[in-house]
């Protein structure tokens, strides 16, 4: 009967130190799971509790060091995707928006101001005799005046602004909200500052003078991004032909090719029966003279220089 009961006492006994064991045991462990459970999900903020310093608390302190250098790593992953994102919109040399970028920005742009009816303009710039500056000063203060003309259009335009290198020496900036008023003193603003400013590095200094085409969706035929493009593209085209640093829209063009063509045909007609040949002559002789009284007056007041140009050819 004795040993029975001892035999009873040392059962439980031992029966007692198993669960005992198997739950200081089962547990670290099922919270260790569960917390390689959520890792594997993704969640690495997650840490291991180390409550023992058994093979189970090695354990957990191995997957926190594992966790630690793979959340490091998962930083600078993101560090390096955001900067690679920006790298690949911006243009190297300016750090202006680049082509491919605009292209993205004027498309949505587009449609968001034709959704919600909101105004929208674009302004497109080229510098003149720019290849001037390479062949006398040489490339790299080429490369000096563009760095610089993208800090004069920045400090021009406001945020809300989208700036971007076009092409080589040809920048665009984009107006949301804007009316061609608006955007016509942004240009007018950017072309005077420009004009009035002095690059300089080292020995070299230079002036130099950009023209501005201007279109906006409010004009007619607009029926894509790239006839607002092409509109603008058309204007500045005008102002290099009309003698560069200028600002000429896209609207006003139209205007204009109507009255010339309206114009010269009716002279055509007049010249060819009084004048024949020679009225072209004459003519030509006109409009020099005007535009000589043009440029003097445009070296005094440059603020005119499209004003100018219309009531002299006009004239
Ligand atoms: P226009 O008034 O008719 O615009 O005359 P332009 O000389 O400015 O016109 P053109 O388009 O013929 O010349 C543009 C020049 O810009 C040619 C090219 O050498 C220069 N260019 C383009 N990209 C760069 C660049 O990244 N760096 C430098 N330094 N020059 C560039
Ligand atoms: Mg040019
Ligand atoms: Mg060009």
């Amino acid at each position: 009967g004795q040993l029975w009961s001892l035999l009873l006492v040392i059962g439980v006994g031992v029966v007692i130190t198993a669960v005992f064991i198997g739950r200081r045991l089962s547990e670290p462990l099922q919270s260790l799971t569960t917390t390689a459970q959520k890792i594997a999900q993704g969640n690495l903020k997650e840490r291991a509790e180390i409550k023992s310093k058994d093979e189970i608390g090695e354990l957990a302190r191995c997957i926190n060091t594992v966790v630690d250098s793979l959340q490091k790593k998962n930083v600078e992953l993101q560090e390096a995707n955001v900067k690679l994102a920006e790298t690949s919109i911006r243009d190297g040399l300016t750090r202006l928006y680049n082509h491919y970028f605009f292209q993205e920005i004027i498309g949505s742009e587009y449609h968001r101001a034709k959704r919600y009816n909101f105004p929208l303009t674009l302004l497109m710039m080229d510098l003149d005799n720019f290849k001037d500056v390479n062949d006398t000063c040489g490339h790299p203060f080429g490369d000096f005046v563009l760095k610089e003309t993208a800090r004069l259009i920045e400090s021009s335009t406001r945020d809300t602004d989208i700036s971007c290198r076009y092409g080589g020496e040809e920048f665009t900036v984009l107006l949301p909200n804007t009316e061609i008023a608006g955007a016509y003193a942004v240009a007018e603003k950017l072309r005077q500052s420009f004009a009035s400013h002095t690059f300089h590095q080292d020995d070299l200094s230079t002036k130099l003078t950009m023209t501005v085409g201007i279109s906006t969706l409010a004009e007619g035929g607009i029926n894509s991004k790239d006839d607002l493009i092409r509109h603008a593209d058309s204007a500045l085209l005008e102002g290099k032909t009309r003698g560069r640093n200028m600002v000429v829209s896209w609207q006003e063009l139209v205007t204009w090719e109507k009255i010339v063509s309206k114009e010269e045909k009716e002279s055509a007609e007049r010249y060819r029966l009084r004048f024949q040949s020679a009225a072209r002559g004459i003519k030509r002789a006109y409009m020099e003279t005007s535009l000589a009284l043009e440029k003097a007056l445009e070296a005094k007041d440059g603020y005119t220089a499209t004003h100018s140009y219309l009531v002299a050819t006009y004239a």
